[in-house]
């Protein structure tokens, strides 16, 4: 078990998900330290979150090397200062990194996860893509290497914390000489992740066909990046999400389920084999699931909102409509393939979301290409690095087609 304190890299700090994290390492009374700060090329963001900062970190990060450097003049000499997707890779391996928290948006977050993994680190990954594209991948590196991967996306950590166990690797089936950690795999009966519907649940598939950029990304519970508020309206979201689970927890397709559930206060459930149902609830804030990876497996007081028990509260659960959201059974597909289906869904869907947000695309041929790259792709069940990259760059490159004419994408899903 890792001691405290705990030294964590926090990849992607300017994000949302990165200056949550700085404000649940403020808030640990010394047990979470940063060791490294990483942005892509926000100095200016990056200079005040350092204002900010309770400790400092010994080392940051600016992993475009074109940033503007100027705001960097202004840190403090002690701070070492670093360039470049290869610096980052090898600062994460370093022996003074306890736990790296990996928040980078999209596929560029992949390769710092895989060089954490393979130096036996634990990544708390918020970086969902990382485990869409690359899942056989980092689940080998951590079985491997010994390392650890904890979730930090809502829904999983809420199915991690129902189970009472990070899954991946743990003992399925009790004996005498090795206690199982938490539920054991035999007992699942199915994992449901809650989805909020996203600000389009009510909207009909007439009404869909004309949404707006600002409609889209105006979400109705969770205050997030734009390119996953948008793969929250498309619901694009929770079809990674189901590939994640099946990564994260070791488990069928067929065993992974969604529910619509508008409130956002129950984050996920697990069904038992005996009919139980077992359910994580707390107000929407990411604070709560960076600090469970953060402190895994304990737990201590925080700054994330509670439940007002004084408040009437109604849960509401809806089953999801297949017709208005094609994103699920699409996710439940790839998820059911595995190989470089999850790596070809989540490169064209970042394809398509640009072209949405930059009105070179309609709301709903989102998920249309999405299925059309995914149709005409050369499956591979067990893609090395290499390949994950090149079937990555030609999904890409094959969306960019379809953005293009899209008068021929297909319109039934
Ligand atoms: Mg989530």
């Amino acid at each position: 078990m890792l001691p405290f304190p705990r030294r964590i890299a926090v990849l992607g700090s300017s994000g949302s998900i990165g200056q949550s994290t700085l404000e649940v390492l403020n808030q640990s009374e010394g047990q979470l330290v940063p060791i490294l700060l990483s942005v892509h090329r926000q100095t200016d963001i990056l200079l005040k979150q350092l204002q900010r900062l309770q400790k400092l970190p010994q080392w940051i990060v600016i992993t475009d090397e074109t940033a503007d450097r100027s705001p960097l003049k202004q840190l403090p000499k002690n701070i070492e200062i670093y360039f470049g997707h290869e610096a980052l890779c090898e600062l994460v391996r370093r022996p003074e990194v306890d736990v790296v928290l990996s928040a980078i948006v999209g596929s560029a977050g992949l390769t710092s996860t895989l060089a954490a993994l393979e130096a036996g680190k634990t990544v708390a990954l918020a970086n969902k893509e990382s485990l869409v594209m690359g899942g056989a991948l980092l689940t080998g590196l951590v079985k491997k290497h010994g390392g650890r991967l904890l979730p930090v996306d809502s829904e999983h950590s809420a199915v991690m914390q129902a189970l009472q166990s990070w899954r991946m690797g743990a003992t399925s089936v009790p004996c005498e000489t090795h206690a199982p950690q938490g539920e054991a795999a035999h007992s699942i009966a199915k994992i449901i992740l809650t989805a909020s519907g996203g600000p389009f649940r009510t909207k009909t598939l007439a009404e869909l066909a004309s949404v707006t950029v600002k409609d889209a990304l105006a979400h109705p519970t969770w205050k997030m990046g734009k390119k996953i508020t948008i793969d929250s309206a498309t619901l694009m979201n929770k079809a990674l999400e189901i590939i994640e689970a099946r990564w994260f927890f070791d488990l069928p397709a067929a065993k992974i389920g969604a529910v619509i559930h508008p409130q956002s206060l129950v984050h996920s459930m697990v069904e038992f084999v005996d009919g139980s149902v077992i359910a994580q609830l707390s107000p929407p804030d990411m604070r709560l699931p960076i600090q469970s990876a953060l402190n895994y497996p304990y737990r201590f007081p925080g700054t994330s909102l509670k439940v007002d028990w004084a408040q009437r509260q109604t849960l509401e659960f809806y089953p999801p409509d297949f017709d208005r959201f094609p994103a699920l059974p699409l996710g439940l597909e790839a998820a059911a393939s595995g190989g470089t289906a999850g790596a070809v869904i989540n490169a064209a869907n970042e394809e398509a979301v640009s072209a949405f947000l930059e009105g070179r695309l309609p709301f709903q041929d989102i998920v249309r290409v999405c299925r059309a790259v995914l149709s005409c792709h050369h499956f591979e069940p067990h893609p090395t690095l290499p390949q994950l990259l090149a079937i990555d760059r030609w999904a890409r490159k094959e969306a960019g087609k379809w953005t293009s004419k899209r008068d021929s994408i297909p319109v039934s899903d």
